[in-house]
C-alpha cells in the first residue's frame, strides 16, 4: 500500500490527514516558547508562586522520561529513515518494471485483450497495482506489522492485519483503476494540458474520498456504535451545539481492534456528519481529556479544514503533475528505447510517472507536513478556546507520546511532523492558560505542575 500508486498513496495521506486528524500523530517541541512571560518575577501579594507557562511545559514534558521517552523517540526517529527507504524502494520497483520490460509486457497483454485504447488502460493498471503491491509487500509487512508489533503498538494478529490489508488493496484497486483510467483518457485527449486536467481529477477524487470515507470506508475496518449516555456524551453534544455542529449523536469506534492509539474524529458533510471517538480515547483518557481532544476535532469541522487541505494540496498536486510531465519527456528521450515506452499516453509509462511523483513528494515532505501541521495547530487553538481545558489537553498530549517524539529540535519538527510536537502543543495550552488565569473556571481547575 505504501507503494501501489503514488496518486492513491498521496490521496490516502491527504484524506487520512483530513479525516483522522486526531491529535494523534506527532509530538515534539517546535516553536520553542519564546513568547513574552506574562507574569512578573515578584509574586503578587496573597498568591503562591506566579504561573510560569514555560516552566509548566517543562514540568509536563518531564513526566514522560526514561525508557518510555527513549522508546517513543526511537520509534518516531525510525520513521524519518523510513520516508527515504519507502521512496527509494518505490523508485527501485519502477526501475525494475521498466528495465526488465515487465511494464511493456503488461501493456502488450492489455493490447491483446482489448483493441479499445480506453480499456487497455484499466487492464494495464490492474496488473500494475497487483504486481507493485506484491513487490512492496515485504516492506509493508516490516513497516506496518512487524515494526508496530515490536514497539508494542499492534493489537492484531498477522492474519487479522493481513485481512485489513486485503480490504485496503481491494479499495485501492477499484479507486486507483478508476482514477488512472480517467487520467489516461485525459492524456490522450489533451496532450499538452493533461497535467492540469490530471490535477483536477486528483482533487475531485480526494474530495470524493473525504466525503465517503467516514461513512462507507471506515466501517469496513471498524465497528461504530452509539456512545452510551454519560455526562461526557452530554458535554460533547453541548460543545457541538455551541459551535454550530449539526450532530445529534456520538459514536464509539473499536479502534483497539488495530492498535492502542488514541484518536477521535468529526467528519462528513450535511447528512453524513458524525462525531466519533475511539475506545482507546475513552478508556485511557479522563473525561476532560476526551473533551479536549473532541474540541480539537470540532475545530477541524468548524474551520472547514477539508476545504483548506483540498485547496493547499491541489497546489502541491499541480506542481507534482507539472514536474512529472517535464521529467517523463526527459527520461523517455534517454531510455525510452530500452524500456519500450515512448509516449506519455502509453500505460507502460506508468512506472515512470510513479517514480517521478515519488521523487517529487519525497522532496516536498516538509511542504506537505507544513500543510497538515499548520491546520492541526489551528484546530488545537480552536479546541482550547471551545472547551477551556488546557491542563487536560496537556496531559492527553503526553498520552499520545507513545508514537510521536515529544521534544524534537525545531528543524525536526519543521521537516518531519505532520502534527505539532508534544512540546508545541503543551506550550499552546500553557500559553492559553497564562492569559486566562483569572477566569473562574480556570481558577477552579487543576493546578499545572511547575
Ligand atoms: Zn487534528
Amino acid at each position: 500500500m505504501k507503494f501501489a500508486s503514488i496518486l492513491i498513496v498521496t490521496l490516502a495521506l491527504v484524506v487520512s490527514a483530513a479525516l483522522n486528524s486526531a491529535l494523534a500523530q506527532s509530538a515534539g517541541p517546535s516553536a520553542a516558547p519564546t513568547a513574552s512571560v506574562i507574569v512578573h518575577t515578584l509574586p503578587p501579594i496573597g498568591s503562591n508562586k506566579p504561573f510560569d507557562p514555560q516552566k509548566a511545559v517543562s514540568a509536563y514534558l518531564n513526566r514522560v522520561g526514561g525508557a518510555a521517552r527513549a522508546r517513543s523517540d526511537a520509534y518516531f526517529e525510525g520513521g524519518y529513515v523510513l520516508i527515504a527507504v519507502d521512496a527509494l524502494y518505490a523508485i527501485a520497483v519502477s526501475a525494475l518494471l521498466l528495465w526488465l520490460k515487465i511494464s511493456a509486457r503488461m501493456r502488450n497483454l492489455a493490447q491483446r485483450l482489448s483493441r479499445s485504447r480506453f480499456w487497455q488502460a484499466p487492464i494495464y493498471v490492474v496488473q500494475y497495482l497487483a504486481v507493485t503491491t506484491l513487490l512492496t509487500l515485504p516492506l509493508t509487512i516490516y513497516e506496518e506489522f512487524y515494526r508496530e508489533w515490536a514497539y508494542g503498538l499492534m493489537n492484531q494478529t498477522f492474519l487479522q492485519w493481513l485481512g485489513d490489508q486485503g480490504t485496503g488493496f481491494g479499495l485501492t484497486l477499484v479507486g486507483g483503476t478508476i482514477v488512472l483510467t480517467l487520467i489516461y483518457a485525459t492524456i490522450r485527449r489533451a496532450t499538452r494540458t493533461w497535467w492540469l486536467w490530471g490535477t483536477g481529477i486528483a482533487v475531485v477524487a480526494m474530495a470524493f474520498l473525504m466525503l465517503i470515507g467516514p461513512v462507507f470506508v471506515q466501517p469496513l475496518f471498524n465497528r461504530y456504535t452509539p456512545l452510551p449516555q454519560s455526562p461526557l456524551k452530554a458535554q460533547i453534544l453541548s460543545a457541538a451545539r455551541a459551535n454550530g455542529i449539526p450532530a445529534d449523536n456520538v459514536y464509539l469506534v473499536d479502534a483497539s481492534r488495530q492498535s492502542d492509539r488514541i484518536s477521535a474524529n468529526v467528519s462528513g458533510f450535511l447528512g453524513t456528519l458524525r462525531i466519533s471517538l475511539n475506545d482507546n480515547l475513552l478508556h485511557k483518557a479522563t473525561p476532560d481529556e476526551a473533551l479536549a481532544v473532541l474540541g480539537h476535532e470540532m475545530g477541524h469541522y468548524v474551520l472547514d479544514h477539508g476545504t483548506r487541505l483540498l485547496l493547499l494540496n491541489s497546489l502541491l498536486f499541480a506542481a507534482a503533475f507539472a514536474f512529472v510531465r517535464w521529467g517523463f519527456a526527459r527520461l523517455t528521450n534517454l531510455f525510452g528505447g530500452s524500456w519500450d515506452v515512448r509516449t506519455v499516453d502509453d500505460p507502460a509509462g506508468l512506472p515512470i510517472l510513479v517514480a517521478l511523483a515519488t521523487l517529487f513528494f519525497f522532496v516536498s515532505t516538509p511542504v506537505s507536513n507544513w500543510i497538515s501541521r499548520s491546520t492541526e495547530i489551528q484546530a488545537d487553538i480552536f479546541g482550547l478556546n471551545a472547551v477551556r481545558k488546557p491542563d487536560a489537553f496537556a496531559t492527553v498530549v503526553l498520552k499520545l507520546s507513545t508514537y510521536r517524539k515529544l521534544d524534537p529540535a525545531p528543524w525536526e519538527e519543521a521537516i518531519f511532523y505532520d502534527h505539532p510536537s508534544g512540546r508545541t502543543r503543551i506550550w499552546e495550552a500553557m500559553r492559553w492558560k497564562a492569559e486566562h488565569l483569572n477566569d473562574p473556571d480556570i481558577k477552579a481547575g487543576p493546578q499545572s505542575p511547575q
